[in-house]
């Protein structure tokens, strides 16, 4: 039987890989991450989703990430920038190393569940910026997990190359644009659905909703 985690926050990204999951392996679960994040908007959603959907479920305290690296995501004084601020190469939003804790946690996970596929909705598309998000370090750390843990990890990676307009392309394909587009949450000011329309985050989104609408 082929079995999957996806690492899951409540977000389009990975409700789509969510989803996308759930047509490709025999048996899914999803693990979030708290990580003190503002909203706790957007650990309600993941959960509702998942029990929605019928999927096993952990979430897990991940609260020492805004201890070792305060951000904008999980700090009320500092405000989540706009755009890039110049000088800067990443947003305050960024959190130093997220991605390959996450990844590096849930393989933990996955593997003392007998999972070896691992599913992030990571992409180099959009522009963030983010190191760990690149597909070079993707496959840099498949090989550093395997042979940390002696055991066959495959990332896997759906949205790496795809612009925001395909990724809801994709849902819509499978049927899911309706339910991604009202059950999900992006916004970095913590509102479900189309958002508050001027973080990054809802521009992004908006915009490549926009764009594969063709409106
Ligand atoms: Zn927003």
């Amino acid at each position: 039987m082929k079995k999957a985690l996806v690492i899951f926050s409540g977000g389009q990204d990975s409700t789509t890989c969510l989803f996308w999951a759930l047509e490709k392996f025999d048996y899914v679960e999803a693990v979030t991450f708290d990580y003190g994040q503002r909203h706790k908007a957007e650990i309600e959603c993941a959960v509702a989703i998942a029990k929605d959907l019928g999927v096993k479920h952990h979430i897990l305290d991940m609260s020492l990430l805004s201890q070792l690296a305060p951000n904008s995501l999980t700090r009320n004084d500092i405000a989540v920038d706009e755009k890039i601020p110049d000088g800067a190469s990443v947003p305050n939003s960024y959190v130093e190393g997220r991605n390959m804790l996450f990844l590096t946690f849930a393989a933990v996970l996955a593997k003392v569940n007998g999972i070896n596929n691992l599913v992030t909705g990571v992409c180099e598309t959009d522009f963030s910026g983010y190191p760990d998000c690149r597909d070079m370090f993707i496959k840099s750390l498949n090989v550093t997990l395997n042979l940390a843990m002696d055991y066959n990890f495959v990332i896997h990676t759906p949205l790496m190359w795809l612009t925001k307009a395909q990724t809801w392309e994709m849902a819509d394909k499978m049927g899911k644009l309706e339910y991604v587009r009202e059950n999900t949450l992006t916004c970095y000011n913590g509102i479900k659905g189309d958002g508050c329309g001027h973080c990054p985050a809802c521009t992004l989104r908006r915009n490549g909703l926009k764009e594969y609408l063709g409106s």
